[in-house]
Parts: C-alpha cells; sequence; structure tokens
C-alpha cells in the first residue's frame, strides 16, 4: 500500500521550497579538491569565534548531561541591565529564525496574513505559509522597503508585518524617521516585527533602536541575534524584545529547551567581550569601503549596504558567475530566490579574503565572462 504523505501536509507546506543555504566550504572541497577556499556567502562573522565565547562554551559542557535552564534566566538579566528593558520582556529563540516561527505560530493561522517587502528576507514568507497564513508582498522601492506600500497593503486580516532593517539581501535600511511615521499610520492591533538581525553594524546616525519605539507602540516586538556581529551563528540563539504581554505569549509556544546550554553561556560570554565586538565593526566597515571601492573600480553598481554584506549587479545572470567563482574557490551567494537574479551578495570578509575575491571577478570579467 502506498500513501501520498504530500498530500497529508498542510496546504501552506505543500507549497514550501527548502531555504538554500550558502554552500558550505567542506562540500566546495570535496567537488574541487580546492584548498583555501574563501567563504563570503552566509554573512557569517570572519573573524572567528571570540575566544572568551569558546571557553565559556567548552566549560559549559559538563552539564551536557543536564536541560539547559528553561527560562534563560542569567542571560535575560545580562540582557535586560545591557539594553535597559525588563526581563519580562525577552523570549530566547534557537537563533532569531527561531523567535521568527514564535511570531508566526502564535499570531498568524488560516484566515490572516502577513506584510512584508519585495526583496526582503526569505525567512518571512517560509514562516508566514508554514502556519497556513497568506503572504501579502508589498512592491520595494529603489530596492528598499517602501513604507507607504506596506501601510497601504495592510488588509482586515493582517495580524503581522515584517520590517527587516537593515534587510538582507538588500543591506539598505529604514531610518528613524519615516519608520516611525510609518508605525503612527499601522493599526494597533497589526503586530510590527522589527528584525534588527544586523543592528550592531548599522553604525548610521539616523538608524533607529527598535527599542525605542517599544513604549510608545505595544505592538512592536523587535528580533536580534548572536549570529552576525557576536560570531556565534553556529550555536544558535538570538532574541526578541516585546511587551510583556506579547512576550508571555511567545513563551507559551516556545520549546521549552530551544536555547542549548553551550549556546547561554556562550553568548553571556560574548556580551563582555567588548574588543571583539569592537573589532567586528571595524572589519566590516573596512571590508566594506574595500569591496566597494573595488566595485567601482570594476564598474560594478551596488546596494548602498549597512550590514555586513553587500549586494553586487552584474550586466548579466548572476549564477554562471557565481558557478565561475567557484571554480576559483571563492563561495558568494546568488539571489535568484528574491527574483534578484543579477545580484550576488557577497558577505564582508577579512581584508585578504576581500582581495581573493575581487581579483577572481576581476579574472572573469576580463575572460568574458559577463558576455554571456
Ligand atoms: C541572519 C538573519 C537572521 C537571523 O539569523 P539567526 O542565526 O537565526 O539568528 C534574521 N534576520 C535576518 C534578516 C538575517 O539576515
Amino acid at each position: 500500500m502506498t500513501c501520498d504523505v504530500f498530500a497529508l501536509a498542510n496546504v501552506g507546506v505543500q507549497g514550501l521550497h527548502p531555504y538554500q543555504p550558502g554552500k558550505p566550504i567542506e562540500e566546495l572541497q570535496r567537488e574541487l579538491g580546492l584548498d583555501n577556499i574563501v567563504k563570503l556567502a552566509s554573512n557569517e562573522n570572519p573573524l572567528g569565534p571570540s575566544p572568551i565565547a569558546m571557553a565559556a562554551a567548552q566549560a559549559s559542557l559538563k552539564q551536557m548531561h543536564l536541560y539547559p535552564d528553561a527560562s534563560g534566566f542569567e542571560l535575560k538579566k545580562k540582557l535586560a541591565a545591557k539594553l535597559g528593558v525588563g526581563e519580562n520582556q525577552f523570549t530566547l529563540g534557537n537563533g532569531s529564525n527561531d523567535v521568527l516561527d514564535l511570531i508566526a505560530r502564535t499570531f498568524l493561522g488560516a484566515g490572516s496574513s502577513a506584510v512584508f517587502s519585495q526583496y526582503a528576507f526569505i525567512v518571512y514568507p517560509i514562516a508566514v505559509q508554514a502556519v497556513g497564513a497568506r503572504a501579502i508582498v508589498a512592491p520595494a522601492k529603489d530596492w528598499g522597503h517602501d513604507l507607504l506600500e506596506m501601510a497601504a497593503a495592510i488588509e482586515a486580516d493582517t495580524k503581522v508585518v515584517f520590517i527587516a532593517n537593515p534587510n538582507n539581501p538588500t543591506g539598505n535600511y529604514l531610518d528613524r524617521e519615516s519608520l516611525s511615521a510609518f508605525l503612527a499610520k499601522v493599526p494597533e492591533h497589526v503586530i510590527v516585527v522589527l528584525d534588527e538581525a544586523y543592528v550592531e553594524f548599522a553604525g548610521v546616525d539616523d538608524f533607529p533602536d527598535g527599542l525605542t519605539f517599544l513604549n510608545d507602540y505595544p505592538n512592536v516586538i523587535v528580533t536580534r541575534t548572536f549570529s552576525k556581529a557576536y560570531g556565534l551563528a553556529g550555536l544558535r540563539i538570538g532574541y526578541s524584545i516585546s511587551s510583556p504581554q506579547i512576550a508571555d505569549l511567545l513563551n507559551r509556544v516556545r520549546a521549552p529547551f530551544n536555547v542549548s546550554i553551550p549556546a547561554m553561556s556562550a553568548a553571556l560570554a560574548v556580551l563582555d567581550d567588548r574588543d571583539y565586538l569592537q573589532r567586528s565593526q571595524q572589519v566590516n566597515s573596512a571590508g566594506m569601503g574595500q569591496l566597494c571601492a573595488g566595485f567601482d573600480e570594476l564598474g560594478l553598481t551596488y546596494i548602498p549596504s549597512v550590514g555586513n554584506f553587500v549586494a553586487v549587479e552584474l550586466p548579466c545572470d548572476a549564477v554562471p558567475v557565481y558557478q565561475a567563482l567557484l571554480r576559483e574557490g571563492v563561495i558568494v551567494r546568488p539571489v535568484g530566490v528574491y527574483q534578484m537574479p543579477n545580484h550576488l551578495r557577497v558577505s564582508i570578509g577579512l581584508e585578504h579574503e576581500n582581495a581573493r575575491f575581487l581579483s577572481a571577478l576581476k579574472k572573469l570579467i576580463n575572460e568574458g565572462c559577463f558576455d554571456q
């Protein structure tokens, strides 16, 4: 007897495609037998781990036979003191991706909708569709969120709006004034998620700290992560800050032990490693300058970015260029799934990694790789 398991799945799930991660270094090594591969594909921290965080994670392994603290007491206490909010405003996640899923599961389902922008982070449509809700995609403007379109896109059944600030894969951001004006327009029964995965990199004066909106707008949820500027992507830990009422709801849905002991220990430790965060920011801004200067020299346009990555526009389909770069030992990210077929998203690496990428790109241009 055969059973069509596909038909058993929730309708939303049937329409999903698996998330496509950046190609792992080991996989390219196996395929091409290359050493010295440079991966600039997943917005990971090029510094490697913070030694202080690594020591803390290692020490915590003595407790690996125990369940972690389900309440995340110590970490919430430390974050609350650092950010000036209450401990009861946090929801911890297995990466902030987990929190985005919790938000979808808590507020969305069949008969409701969520609004996000064209070119917005790919996890939003996945989270929305998986719970059977309807996705409303607002058209972008200049590759960025168009808040007028987003406000206009809100319908009677809309319960959540997702905003990535800065956005991935485009790297652009919404300034304080425009975001503030948008929040004033959104009905108070619509949750607005401000996804600030790259907030630590956005060193521009008019960049809004999402936390400053929480008092005036109890419908706002700010999500943050240890994956990017803090270099803990592999341990999976992120969190949201919201009203205590929203946090209480999210924590009802949350799996009780969703954050591991090493992840919590490393996060606690890395918060004290100021030097690591500072170096992350310095290496990023230097590398951003290096890559953009390189693109200028090659006559390529790119979307101005305040994240730890930049989307460069090619005069041709980006996939063959991506593949040719792989053969040069450089992994970047094609963004066709975002309907950006001519862009490559390049994460900011160390100086020598950025240089490797730029010289491989230059070589391909000289070899006529763009003349498809
Ligand atoms: C990387 C990223 C995240 C979160 O990643 P986690 O590792 O799950 O914390 C969230 N939002 C955006 C826009 C991202 O790029």
